[in-house]
């Protein structure tokens, strides 16, 4: 199994900053002590090159954010401050969700221990998120005569809104959405399926759902490449979450969704996504369930 992470681009947050950014490192080694994952099955990668962010973002945007001329209160909207070491990680989750993408065209499944940015819009970022990894996936998949058409599966507690905005002309990318109604984004952006879960949702209601969402997505969006963002705050320890899922139902969704697309025959990458619960250490219980589905069905 191929797994790209990116953490050793380490960033600095000011003191006190919300932001998990341990996640990811803790993640990476809980993986390998685990034994989910060999040490030699994660390879590190260098930041992204500006092509494959050009083929998504606006010039101008993508000009700012690197030569670090982003106003201040464009920042504030992606939430995470634009220093040089910002910037190189998060060129290297988009070169890891590329990575990725690349080796599950190969294996079958291959995932990015970070990634999952889709409040990413063209030409502004939000919600921690700079680059859309998903959308330029998807682009890099398109213009490179790899898949005819994409679907993106986007099972964080948060709308997809940046994805969806990204494709809304796009017919070879289906856009699918399960996400707390009541959570951020507030204004959110249709997508080719969205499906707004009440605050409380539980594992049965939540599993059907999911399950539902993918079956109509397989149909009406007829892929042949599928990118997964994971996102672990559906949780209900999550601070952000607002929804009732237990770590064994995650693992469940995480299951159902890998089992359907194995028998589907269709190349899947899984990017990680939110997950905020505080203390994080149930957050990075419930992606490594994520790594304990993947070895269940693809051994
Ligand atoms: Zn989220």
């Amino acid at each position: 199994m191929r797994v790209f992470a990116c953490d050793h681009l380490d960033v600095p947050l000011p003191p006190g900053h919300r932001f998990p950014m341990e996640k990811y490192g803790r993640l990476r080694r809980a993986l390998v002590s685990a034994g989910l994952l060999g040490p030699g099955e994660i390879t590190p990668v260098e930041p992204a090159a500006l092509e494959p962010l050009l083929a998504v973002h606006a010039p101008d945007y993508v000009t700012a954010v690197v030569e670090r001329t982003l106003p201040a209160a464009a920042q504030r909207r992606i939430g995470l401050p634009c220093s040089e070491a910002f910037v190189d990680r998060a060129r290297g989750s988009v070169a890891a969700t590329l990575a990725a993408t690349a080796a599950a065209l190969e294996d079958g499944f291959a995932g990015n221990l970070s990634g999952g940015t889709h409040h990413a819009h063209r030409d502004f970022g939000a919600g921690y998120c700079a680059f859309n990894d998903l959308a330029i996936a998807s682009r890099w998949l398109l213009d490179h005569g790899h898949a005819r058409r994409v679907l993106i599966f986007d099972v964080d507690v948060h709308q997809g809104d940046g994805t969806a905005a990204l494709f809304a002309d796009e017919k070879r990318v289906f856009t699918c959405s399960v996400h707390g109604a009541a959570n951020f984004p507030f204004r959110k952006v249709a997508g080719d399926l969205d499906v707004d879960l009440p605050d409380g949702t539980d594992d049965g209601a939540y599993l059907a759902a999911v399950e539902r969402a993918l079956a109509e997505s397989l149909r009406r969006g007829r892929p042949d490449v599928v990118l997964v963002q994971g996102g672990v705050d559906p949780l209900e320890a999550d601070r952000l979450g607002r929804l009732a899922v237990s770590a064994a139902g995650l693992y469940m969704r995480d299951l159902l969704i890998l089992q359907t697309l194995r028998a589907a025959g269709l190349p899947t990458v899984y990017t990680l996504g939110g997950g905020y619960a505080e203390p994080i250490d149930a957050t990075i219980e419930a992606h490594l369930g994520t790594y304990r589905a993947a070895r269940e069905v693809f051994g």
